[in-house]
């Protein structure tokens, strides 16, 4: 396995692959690599040739007050992971190497992205959606793999790639999680244990939301009230947002009669945290 560092040399290597008449897959990551990027690396290796892993902490996609520098970053690590797992290449680019110093052209939709994480996000998805515009053109993969854990970012990419005309297959991956149930996330690092024990109030009150529309309830306010009110009884958890939306337009909905993403983001203490589950309540 290579680490690559410039466009250049990746272009070249996949201009080789291409030559050999392999198939590519793309798995875009911002690295500290854990078990829910490996289990989308190994499905990318299960259905392609070869395998390309981006491991970029993108900065156009955090906001003026948010992470950026402090995001946790282990190339080493990172490079074992992806080995074990089967991939071809890491693509570790500077900074500087993805955006010219003047850049000035951005990939944005003004759908999808103004709700659930856009509301306290506001320039988030104009951040994914031309970093992985520009990974797309990079790698010019055949399919590219994105987990159900960022359910509104997989979303928007699907819908980028629809209506930019991308001919790359998106694959959604299912959320890998620790055995107690915390959706695995490079930022759980940020927790104490204190912290990372009042965690787990997100899967258990979506876990509570998931129950009641197994048992019939169509109602997607009672859903989202139920979800709520759980959470709040975490003193250490401050919610940002819970939403039933609709799964494919994200839009909000009151009836629960097509597949439905129910998503929450929560602060705990400076930690913002996202879950969600998606459900078709006519299976
Ligand atoms: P990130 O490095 O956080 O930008 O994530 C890179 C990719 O890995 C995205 O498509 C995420 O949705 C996916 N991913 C992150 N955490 C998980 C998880 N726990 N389960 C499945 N996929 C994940």
């Amino acid at each position: 396995m290579q680490i690559v560092t410039t466009i250049e040399e990746l272009r070249s290597i996949v201009k080789w692959w291409r030559g050999e008449g392999h198939s590519v897959g793309l798995v875009p990551t911002m690295g500290f690599l854990h078990e829910g990027h490996k289990s989308l690396i190994v499905k990318a290796v299960s259905e392609n040739d070869r395998v390309v892993v981006s491991d970029f902490v993108n900065p156009t996609q955090f906001g003026a007050n948010e992470d950026l520098s402090t995001y946790p970053r282990d190339i080493e690590r990172d490079g074992a992971l992806c080995e074990e797992a089967g991939a071809d290449v890491i693509f570790h680019p500077a900074p500087e190497e993805m955006y010219f110093e003047d850049n000035c052209t951005f990939v944005d939709m003004n759908r999808l992205t103004k709700g659930l994480c856009g509301k306290t996000r506001p320039t988030h998805f104009c951040g994914v959606c031309t970093v992985v515009s520009k990974l797309f053109n990079i790698v010019t993969p055949d399919r590219a793999y994105f987990g159900q854990k960022d359910a509104q970012q997989l979303a928007v990419i699907r819908r980028m790639v629809r209506d930019m005309n991308f001919n790359i297959e998106i694959v959604g991956c299912p959320i890998v999680r620790e055995e107690d149930g915390l959706a695995m996330s490079s930022r759980n690092t940020y927790l104490s244990e204190k912290e990372r024990k009042a965690a787990l109030i997100l899967h258990k009150s979506l876990t509570l939301g998931e129950e009641l529309i197994q048992s019939g309830e169509k109602d997607a306010a009672k859903v989202r009230d139920a979800i709520l009110k759980n959470m709040r009884t975490e003193p250490l958890a401050r919610v940002d947002y819970v939403e039933i939306v609709d799964a494919e337009n994200l839009e909000p909905v009151k009836r629960i009669e097509k597949p439905i993403l129910a998503a929450t983001a929560v602060y705990i203490g400076k930690t913002r945290l996202i879950d969600n589950f998606s459900c078709d309540p006519r299976n």
